[in-house]
This record gives structure tokens, C-alpha cells and sequence, in this order.
């Protein structure tokens, strides 16, 4: 009768560290994947919302298309955030539209922005 006393108090002793063991390895195994998560989304962002494209002051449409294909990628939110490649916009996270030079161009315009002559 003592026996099967101290036997299952020796279980339960050894459940009990199994347990809280498995919980502070969970624990650790939790807080590494969580860095690894945040340092991916913050290279991410840092590749994706490229703050350069905010344009400032008066806008050289034709610069800004730097292949010269006629067409700029404008927010149409923001309508200074244009950028020569498909992208998000850094300040609304907005996906850019393809437009012709012409269309950003009336878009600038209709909203106020300055334009270099041309
Ligand atoms: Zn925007």
C-alpha cells in the first residue's frame, strides 16, 4: 500500500518536470521564430516600400521613366509617388498603377503638383 503511494508520487513528480519542461522549450522554440518572422517582414517592407519614389518639389516625369517607355507606375492616392517600376506606395501601401506620362502628368496637375516644363 506505502508502495504504490510513493510510486505515484514518483510519476507525478516526473510528469510534472516533463511538463514544465516541454512548456519553457515551447516557450524559447516560440520567441526565436518570432525574431525570425519580424527581421524577414522588416526586409520586406524595407525592399518593397522604397521611400525614394515620394516625389518632391517639381516633378521631371520624363526622368522618372527611366526606360523610356512612355509609362510611370503612380499612386492614385498620392499622386507625387510615381515610380519607373511596379511597386507599393511607401505612405499608403497602396499598389501603383501603370499610366502613360500623359495620364500622370493631368493626375499632377488636377491635384495641384508641379511639373518641369515639358
Ligand atoms: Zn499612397
Amino acid at each position: 500500500m506505502k508502495n504504490i503511494k510513493v510510486k505515484n508520487l514518483v510519476l507525478f513528480v516526473l510528469l510534472g518536470l516533463m511538463c514544465s519542461s516541454a512548456l519553457s522549450f515551447a516557450q524559447r522554440k516560440g520567441r526565436l521564430t518570432h525574431s525570425t518572422h519580424n527581421h524577414k517582414t522588416k526586409a520586406q517592407k524595407e525592399q518593397m516600400l522604397d521611400s525614394t519614389i515620394v516625389r518632391k518639389g517639381i516633378i521631371d516625369l520624363q526622368t522618372i521613366d527611366m526606360n523610356k517607355d512612355g509609362k510611370v507606375f503612380q499612386d492614385q492616392m498620392d499622386w507625387n509617388v510615381i515610380s519607373d517600376k511596379p511597386g507599393k506606395c511607401p505612405l499608403c501601401k497602396m499598389v501603383l498603377s501603370e499610366v502613360t506620362l500623359e495620364v500622370a502628368k493631368k493626375n499632377l496637375l488636377a491635384n495641384g503638383f508641379k511639373l518641369n516644363a515639358k
